[in-house]
């Protein structure tokens, strides 16, 4: 925790998923402690590691990370929090996923001071009782461009092949990023997890 920042409530220390407060310019200042027993589960990066980061710069593919970064300047803005819901698979599990980010205002005088971005667990099955699983097969993967698109919200990737997009969720690829990997976002994550406009097939 930054101890020049003014507000980070002690109730998140209760909660039983990561959260962290960012100040306002989207810098994480302070985590849970659940961010770190999650961390640990899951490969991710520690507390001591992310405090004085960007929040944003933890979002996989340049799309995603300005949408999220758009959505905390919108926070700020408005004064108004925001949730939604996404998907965050690992190799083995399906992982539904809610965020809320909420402004976090100084009291009394309610001046906003940054966000405090909470997450919980809402939904988990085996992963493929959600999504076709494929096998790490370089010819049905690897598109036109010589990459491997990969959905940076389920981690899914691309058919290679012609629109309409087909996209598989290959447990190889999530347990170990591949550098030949360009980032997108698929049709569902896109539209149902991110209300974002449908977009051209590539
Ligand atoms: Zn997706």
């Amino acid at each position: 925790m930054n101890p020049d920042f003014p507000v980070f409530p002690a109730a998140l220390e209760a909660e039983p998923w990561p959260a962290c407060v960012l100040d306002m310019n989207g810098r994480i200042v302070g985590v849970n402690g659940a961010w770190d027993r999650i961390a640990r589960a899951s490969n991710g990066p520690l507390g001591i590691e992310v405090v004085g980061t960007r929040w944003s710069a933890h979002i996989t593919g340049a799309e995603l990370r300005a949408w999220y970064e758009t959505l905390l300047h919108r926070v700020l803005d408005r004064g108004a929090g925001e949730s939604l819901r996404c998907d965050c698979n690992t190799p083995e599990r399906y992982r539904l996923f809610s965020s809320r980010f909420e402004p976090l205002r100084r009291r009394p005088s309610s001046e906003t001071v940054g966000v405090l971005v909470l997450t919980s667990l809402i939904e988990e099955a085996p992963i493929g009782e959600r999504y076709p699983l494929g096998t790490p097969d370089e010819l049905r993967y690897r598109c036109a461009d010589g990459l491997v698109r990969q959905c940076s919200g389920c981690r899914r990737v691309r058919v290679a092949g012609p629109p309409p997009a087909v996209w598989e969720l290959v447990p190889e690829y999530v347990a170990t990023p591949r550098q030949d990997v360009s980032h997108g976002i698929c049709r569902l994550c896109r539209e149902i997890y991110y209300g974002m406009l449908p977009k051209e097939e590539p």
